[in-house]
C-alpha cells in the first residue's frame, strides 16, 4: 500500500519525536557530565595551582630572607662579606648562591668570592624575578634568580631549579603544571620554555603569585576529560542512555496508544486498510417493480466490530474531510466490484452515491466521476450524485463549473431527503437536480397520517411540473408502495423490495434477474 504524503509526514513527526525523545535524556546527561567533569577538573586544578604558588612563596620567602639579611653589606669589600653570602647559602633551603651588587654589577659571590658580571635589570620580570635555563657554572641545570636592589646596592640570590620541578611533579601527579616568569615558564620535566607559555587544552586556569612576579598555569592535556568521564560517571553515561531509551519507548507507545484512540485517525487507518465498502440498495420502477438501479451506502468492515453503520462514522468522516478519500475509495471499489458484471444490468442502469457538500467545493469531484464512468461500458449505467437538503451545498463559482461539468458528462443530481430541508426553485436549478427523493419519514405517514397525504402529494405535484424525477425512500409495506405506485412515483426505494446488500448478493441478484429475462 502506497504512502500518501500527509502519512509520510505524519510518521516523519512520530519518528522524530521518538528520536527526540530517546536522545534529550542522553544529550542532556552527558551535558550535565561534561560540565560536571570540567567543573571538576577546573577545581582540582586551581587547588593544586594555589598549592604549588603557597610553596614556590615559601622557597622564594627564603630568597627574600638572604637578600634582606646581606642587602646591608653591598659596597663593603668582597673579601669581608664573603662568609656572610656564604652562610646565607648554608642556612637557608632552595637557595644555591648568594651575591652583591653594586652599580649593577656582581661584584662579590658566595660561590667564587670575587667576580665581575654586569647585571642586566631588563632580564628580570618587574626587575625582581628570572628564570634561567641554565647558567655558564651549570649551563643545564635551570634557576630561578630573585633580585633586590636599593639605590646602587642590590642582592641577588639563585634558587635551586630542581626544587621548582620537585613541587611542580609532586603535588598533583594528575596535574599539569606551569611556573611561569614573563615569558619565561618551566613544567614538571624541567624544560624552560622562553616563549610565552601556552595555557593547557582542558581546564585551564592560572593563579598568579600576590608576592612575588610569577604565575602558576594548571590545567590538563587532551583528552583527560574523557578518561575523566570514564572512570568517574560511566555508570551515570549509561543511566541516561537507559532513560533515553525508557523515554523514546514511553513516547511511542503513548503515540501510538493516543493514535489508535483518536477516532480520526482510526478512519484513516480503516481507510488505509481499505475497510470502507459498499452496500448497494435497488431502487424498483413504480409500475413494474424492475431494478432500476441502487443507491450505494457505506459500511465500515470494522475488525473487531464487525459491518459498522454510516450514520456512527459519516458525520466525524465530514467533520474531518476524510469524507473525501472516503468516497473516492467507495466508487473505486463500487466500480471494481460491478463492473465485471456491467452486461446483466439493464442499460442505463443508476448508481447513486451519497456526496458531502464539503466534496462539492472541490473541482476533483470531477475527475472521481470520470473515473468511475471509464470503468463500464459506455451508456451502460447512469451515474447519480445524492445531495442531501439536511446540508445545502453552497454556490460559489466553483460550484457553478462542477455542476455545468458534470452535467456535461452525463452525470445526474438526486436531492436526497427532500422535503426535511430548505431548499429553494432557484437552487434546484442553479445545481442542475434532476431527481427529488421523497425522504422517508413522508413515506412512513401514508395510511398512518390523513395530514402526511396533502404535503406528499404536493411534492409528487411539484416534481412534475418542474420535470422532475422523483424517487420515494423507504417504502415498507405494500400499501405506501401501492399508494405511490398510483400516484406515478416512478422509482420506489425501501426495505419492501430489498434491504441494502452486500456487494456478493447484489450481484447475484442481478445477475439471476438478467438470466431469467433472457
Ligand atoms: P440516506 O442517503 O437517506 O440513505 C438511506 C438510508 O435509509 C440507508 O441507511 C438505508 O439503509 C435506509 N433505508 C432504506 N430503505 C429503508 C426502509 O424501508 N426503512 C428504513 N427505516 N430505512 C431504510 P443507511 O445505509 O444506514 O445510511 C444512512 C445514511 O448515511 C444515509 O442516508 C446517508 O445520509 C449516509 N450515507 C450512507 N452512505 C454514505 C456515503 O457513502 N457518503 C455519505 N456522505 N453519506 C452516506
Ligand atoms: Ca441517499
Ligand atoms: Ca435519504
Amino acid at each position: 500500500m502506497l504512502l500518501t504524503f500527509k502519512q509520510t509526514r505524519k510518521w516523519t513527526h512520530r519518528y522524530a519525536l521518538v528520536v527526540l525523545s530517546t536522545l534529550l535524556p542522553v544529550v542532556l546527561g552527558i551535558g550535565i557530565i561534561i560540565w560536571q567533569s570540567s567543573r571538576s577538573l577546573e577545581l582540582e586544578a586551581r587547588a593544586t595551582a594555589e598549592e604549588a604558588v603557597r610553596q614556590f612563596n615559601l622557597m622564594l620567602d627564603n630568597a627574600l630572607l638572604a637578600a634582606d639579611a646581606v642587602l646591608p653589606f653591598a659596597g663593603q669589600p668582597c673579601d669581608q662579606v664573603e662568609l656572610a653570602l656564604r652562610e646565607q647559602v648554608t642556612r637557608r633551603p632552595f637557595v644555591r648562591s648568594v651575591n652583591l651588587v653594586w652599580n649593577n654589577e656582581i661584584y662579590c659571590t658566595s660561590l667564587f668570592g670575587t667576580f665581575k658580571e654586569p647585571v642586566d635589570a631588563a632580564n628580570y620580570n618587574q626587575g625582581v624575578l628570572w628564570l634561567m635555563p641554565g647558567n655558564p657554572v651549570t649551563p643545564d641545570q635551570p634557576l630561578l634568580v630573585y633580585r633586590q636592589e636599593r639605590d646602587q646596592a642590590g642582592a641577588i640570590v639563585s634558587l635551586y631549579g630542581l626544587h621548582l620541578i620537585n613541587v611542580l611533579s609532586l603535588i598533583n601527579p594528575y596535574t599539569q603544571l606551569m611556573f611561569a616568569v614573563g615569558n619565561n615558564s618551566i613544567d614538571r620535566y624541567g624544560v624552560v620554555h622562553i616563549t610565552p607559555p601556552a595555557p593547557y587544552p582542558v581546564a585551564p586556569v592560572t593563579v598568579p603569585s600576590m608576592q612575588y612576579p610569577y604565575r602558576v598555569m594548571a590545567g590538563f592535556t587532551e583528552g583527560t576529560l574523557w578518561r575523566f568521564v570514564q572512570a568517574r560517571y560511566l555508570g551515570l553515561l549509561a543511566l541516561f542512555i537507559f532513560l533515553g531509551c525508557v523515554s523514546g519507548a514511553t513516547v511511542g507507545w503513548l503515540q501510538k496508544r493516543l493514535s489508535l484512540s483518536s477516532p480520526s485517525s482510526e478512519l484513516q487507518r480503516a481507510l488505509d486498510a481499505e475497510e470502507f465498502i459498499p452496500y448497494l440498495q435497488p431502487v424498483v420502477r413504480g409500475n413494474t417493480k424492475q431494478w432500476a438501479g441502487a443507491e450505494v451506502l457505506m459500511r465500515w468492515q470494522h475488525p473487531t466490530e464487525g459491518l459498522v453503520r454510516p450514520d456512527l462514522f459519516i458525520p466525524l468522516a465530514e467533520h474531518s474531510g476524510l469524507i473525501v478519500p472516503m468516497t473516492r475509495s467507495l466508487m473505486r471499489k463500487t466500480a471494481r466490484l460491478l463492473a465485471p458484471h456491467a452486461n446483466s444490468m439493464a442499460p442505463g442502469f443508476h448508481l447513486g452515491f451519497n456526496i458531502s457538500a464539503h466534496h462539492c467545493h472541490s473541482l476533483e469531484l470531477i475527475e472521481d466521476c470520470r473515473e468511475f464512468l471509464q470503468g463500464f461500458p459506455a451508456e451502460r449505467i447512469k451515474l447519480v450524485l445524492e445531495l442531501t437538503e439536511r446540508e445545502l451545498v453552497v454556490p460559489s463559482a466553483v460550484t457553478h463549473q462542477l455542476f455545468a461539468q458534470l452535467r456535461a458528462m452525463g452525470v445526474m443530481i438526486a436531492l436526497d431527503d427532500f422535503g426535511t430541508g430548505h431548499s429553494s426553485l432557484s437552487y434546484l436549478r442553479e445545481f442542475n437536480v434532476d431527481y427529488l427523493k421523497i425522504d422517508q419519514s413522508f413515506v412512513a405517514m401514508i395510511g398512518a397520517d390523513a395530514l402526511s397525504s396533502p404535503i406528499l402529494d404536493s411534492i409528487i405535484d411539484l416534481s412534475t411540473k418542474l420535470n422532475l424525477g422523483i424517487v420515494a425512500e423507504g417504502v415498507e409495506t405494500q400499501e405506501q408502495s401501492d399508494y405511490l405506485a398510483l400516484k406515478g412515483v416512478e422509482f420506489l426505494q425501501g426495505y419492501l423490495y430489498s434491504r441494502p446488500l452486500s456487494p456478493d448478493d447484489f450481484i447475484t441478484s442481478v445477475v439471476a434477474q438478467h438470466q431469467a429475462q433472457s
